[in-house]
């Protein structure tokens, strides 16, 4: 059994959850324990009574744990990504390539613990000096969905350490572990008992105590809208900080003038890779009238193009949806749009079989095309690998089906043009945009978030992670 890590020690429980492989569902991955409520409020207490020791811990000490995880995350990458596509069902290059950039981010705070400073400034008054810092905030609780078994938690786990919070991590049921190897990684990097726990367990029981502790001073989230309103209240009433990133429906572009084949292999990937299940993955394809045909007639044929098969085997292209439930939000999204008018060209079918006959919860990437931007296809998060196409007559209204929408993460433009090019970068209402790229696939050292209701509070990752993770002194000296 995998066990919870609690004020430096591994702890079991009576509860398990059995980690399935969503490619090969008689492949059990392994038991992991679920956390109770006992052993939850455990590890707060752990991460309350060591934090402050924690906070004033040099940076030098920081550094060297970050990076001794970072790099172990990294020369293990092959062997942590099959167990990653192992578990969520993405191919097995996207989870090395998500794998590496977890390594990454814990490099890149590695280095940001040794940077972080503040400024000093005359005071308007004679004889006085100010001084502006950076402490950590305390205890911070963080949340992680499914779809980024490794990444999230990185991208969270990091800055929280390096600027000197103590961390309460709750992974995703579904994915405990890539989570669990994490917390390994990070125990033997030499962290003190009590600096990081791992509690695993339904989001209802173990998030819930994370959410409403008073000792827990901040919560980063990753997940869905509907809880992640329900974290943002919770944090209000008792004026926790918190940040939420959710949902998306990220809208991608393509003018009359694009390259056919860059604006269909980001469609592609934007639309299909990792089964449709990234938070920036484009589900509304945008097209004008002089290129709709076309584009549509050759992104079919890519579409039918891709292999469908066990995310570890060589040549997969797209793997399983992550279970059944979401296979079935999937289907049911397919027959809305179906039932709404829609055309379906191309997909939609599930099969419960991979070619080598093992059951899994697989599902032919589906487009429809005549798609009206009121259908709820083109309205709701479907979180799969259906995809539609709306036309527009022109940029102009293109740009405003675009931002017809109350997410916010990302939006991209495949055009040749600079002039729509531009407009777009200053007129998209999405946190982050591209142009001739995937709307999915980002870097690791900038900032990563969206605006209306995707996100909620400070940006994640990069430097601008500080705003989060910190909280800003104002010292004034006289003499
Ligand atoms: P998804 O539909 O992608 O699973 P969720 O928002 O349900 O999205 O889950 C994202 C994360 O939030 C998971 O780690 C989940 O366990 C957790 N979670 C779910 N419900 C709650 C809750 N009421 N309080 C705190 N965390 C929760």
């Amino acid at each position: 059994m995998f066990k919870n890590y609690i004020n430096g020690e591994w702890v079991g429980g009576s509860q398990i959850y059995r980690n399935i492989n969503p490619s090969d569902t008689r492949d059990l991955i392994g038991e992991y324990a679920l956390a109770d409520a006992s052993q939850v409020l455990e590890a707060i207490s752990a991460a309350a009574k060591i934090q402050e020791k924690w906070g004033l811990s040099t940076p030098q000490q920081r550094f060297d744990i970050l990076d001794a995880a970072g790099a172990e995350i990294l020369a293990r990458r092959n062997e942590l990504g099959d167990l990653l596509a192992r578990e969520e069902g993405k191919t097995l290059p996207e989870a090395i390539g998500e794998v590496a950039r977890a390594g990454n981010i814990f490099k890149f705070f590695a280095a940001e613990a040794l940077r972080t400073g503040g400024e000093t400034l005359p005071s308007v008054r004679p004889g006085v000096g100010v001084e502006v810092t950076r402490e950590p905030v305390g205890v911070v609780g963080l949340i992680t969905p499914w779809n980024f078994p490794i990444a999230i938690p990185a991208w969270k786990i990091a800055p929280a350490l390096a600027y000197g919070n103590t961390v309460v991590f709750k992974p995703a049921e579904l994915v405990p572990g890539s989570a669990w190897a994490l917390a390994d990684i990070l125990h033997r990097a030499g962290l003190p008992a009590g600096v990081f726990n791992l509690v695993m367990g339904r989001g209802s029981e173990v998030g819930q105590i994370l959410v409403e502790d008073k000792r827990v001073q901040a919560i980063s989230f990753t997940g869905s809208v509907a809880t992640g309103q329900r974290i943002a209240q919770a944090c209000v009433a008792r004026r926790a900080k918190f940040q939420l990133e959710m949902g998306g429906k990220n809208p991608m572009i393509v003018l009359d003038d694009a390259e056919l084949d860059v604006a269909v292999g980001a469609a592609v990937n934007s639309g299909f890779f990792s089964a449709g299940q990234r938070c920036t993955a484009s589900s509304r394809l945008i097209v004008t009238q002089g290129i709709h045909d076309r584009f549509v007639t050759e992104l079919v044929r890519k579409i039918e193009s891709l292999k469908v098969d066990d995310a570890r085997k060589a040549g997969t292209d797209i793997g399983p949806v992550v279970d059944e439930r979401q296979l079935a939000q999937d289907l049911e999204y397919i027959a809305i749009g179906k039932a709404e008018g829609a055309k379906l060209v191309t997909g939609g079918q599930a099969f419960g079989k991979n070619p080598d006959g093992a059951p899994g919860h697989y599902l032919r990437p589906a487009l429809f095309t005549e798609t009206s931007p009121s259908m709820r296809i083109n309205r709701e998060e479907i979180f799969g690998p259906v995809v539609s196409v709306i036309r527009a007559r022109d940029y102009d209204e293109a740009l405003a089906l675009a931002n017809d929408t109350e997410f916010g993460l990302s939006a991209g433009i495949a055009t040749t043009s600079l002039k729509f090019a531009t407009h777009f970068k200053r007129h998209s209402q999405a946190g982050m945009v591209m142009v001739n790229l995937p709307t999915a696939g980002v870097d690791y050292h900038v900032p990563f978030g969206g605006r209306k209701g995707s996100s909620y509070g400070p940006r994640e990752q990069g430097r601008y992670a500080a705003e989060f993770y910190t909280t800003v002194k104002t010292s004034y000296t006289s003499g």
